[in-house]
């Protein structure tokens, strides 16, 4: 006899996961992801009873083509676990300063989650186009839609690491401040990195890097997290898929005052062509290319240099930032769980803060368990597959409890 069961979608900017799951006994019945959304052959894998499938959507597939896929492999083929969702639960990226936790979605949550598109334009329109879909195939579970918001784990950051040194008058007004993104997946790992290493949450301190489409790292002392690379909006911090992370500023008065674009075009550029994408020169935004070619392509090494040089600095930056004491360092996210030569990379500069990792390990993962992958008697350096749909089950459930 099943328990009731949460149906989860995480739609991201380049791939949408989804799950059904029982939060109270941790048991995924069905996951999923559609993979290389806009790319070349998109496809469909889902995994049920460790059985995995795979299915060939085609070129440039949308977000809606993709979700209407995934509810049709549900309805279709598992029938007997309709039956048994009781809520859904949507990751949504951008809460702003007015959604600060969880809450079941109606109208006027849509368009406080709408409104703050404006910080996320990559993620929160397609959190929406999740919620819409859910509400649409699902009419008798309209009521049972939660927002889980990865903004929610930065709400205790410090004065000192969330406010912008601008005018303070257009934080005090317009909130603009650091708000932080991928808080679920950083959450999740912080979470299990606590359990792996026995200490207490309350007194982990811990750098967590999240590494996928998106990609950003927190500072968390003692269970709070006290800094993080996304800013007011995903666009700050590291270097990711298609987004270009830090620049200097004066790139954007550059691209305006002296190449005429418009801020629409400059959005785009930094939004959509930038990042490891604009890094290979428009080839891929897919980092398991720019691994495979490292050797042999200038523009791959390129891309991997930079991409490990700007996350090594923030490293430095956040080790200071909890004062040197470290308990460990996860990696996750698919770049994070998957890419060896990154995380060799990256730590290979950072051996004099104490991070030394051993190469065997490093290399012969089985990728879908966490594992640590530090020399003896070093910092702990911990590859944890990320759980961002157990996290968003667990908090939907819990709202109707
Ligand atoms: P999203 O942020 O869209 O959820 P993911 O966390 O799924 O993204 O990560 C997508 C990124 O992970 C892509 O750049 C992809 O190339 C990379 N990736 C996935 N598998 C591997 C792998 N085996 N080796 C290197 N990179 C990988």
């Amino acid at each position: 006899m099943l328990n009731d069961l949460v149906l989860v979608f995480n739609c991201g900017s380049s791939s949408i996961k989804f799950s059904i799951l029982d939060p109270i006994n941790y048991k995924k019945y069905l996951f999923g992801i559609v993979e290389r959304l806009y790319l070349s052959e998109a496809y469909v894998t889902w995994c049920i009873n460790n059985n995995t499938q795979i299915k060939i959507l085609g070129n440039n597939i949308t977000h809606h083509q993709a979700l209407k896929c995934i509810i049709e492999i549900i309805f279709t083929k598992y029938d007997d676990l309709v039956s048994k969702i009781k809520y859904i639960g949507h990751r949504v990226v951008h809460g702003g300063n007015e959604l600060i936790q969880s809450v079941i979605i109606d109208d006027t949550i849509i368009q406080k989650i709408q409104k703050n598109s404006v910080f996320a334009p990559l993620h929160n329109p397609m959190n929406i186009l999740g919620i819409q879909a859910s509400m649409q195939y699902f009419p008798d579970l309209k009521e049972k839609n939660v927002a889980v918001l990865d903004t929610s784990f930065y709400h205790f950051m410090p004065e000192c690491a969330y406010l912008y040194a601008i005018p303070y008058k257009l934080y005090k007004k317009y909130h603009i401040r650091r708000y932080g993104a991928h808080g679920i997946s950083h959450f999740y790992v912080s979470k299990k990195a606590s359990r792996l290493l026995n200490i207490s949450f309350n007194h982990l301190n811990i750098i967590t890097c999240h590494l996928g489409g998106g990609a950003s790292i927190t500072a968390i002392r003692n269970g709070v997290c006290i800094d993080t690379s996304m800013g007011l909006t995903p666009l700050e911090g590291l270097v990711m898929g298609t987004r270009s992370g830090d620049i200097d500023p004066s790139v954007v008065f550059f691209m305006h005052d002296v190449l005429g674009k418009s801020i629409a075009d400059i959005q785009n550029i930094l939004t959509n062509e930038s990042g490891i994408f604009g890094l290979m020169q428009g080839l891929t935004s897919d980092f398991r290319y720019v691994e495979q070619k490292y050797y042999s392509s200038l523009q791959a090494y390129r891309t991997m240099n930079v991409f490990c040089y700007r996350l090594s600095k923030y490293i430095s930056a956040y080790t200071a930032a909890l004062y040197g004491k470290l308990d460990a360092i996860v990696f996750t996210g698919g770049i994070g769980e998957n890419s060896a030569l990154m995380r060799a990379l990256t730590l290979s500069k950072l051996e004099f803060l104490g991070f030394k990792i051993d190469n065997n390990l490093n290399y012969n993962l089985d990728n879908k368990k966490s594992r640590f992958i530090n020399k003896e008697n070093t910092t702990p350096i911990i590859v944890i597959p990320t759980n961002e749909e157990l996290v968003i089950a667990q908090e939907t459930m819990q709202l109707f409890l």
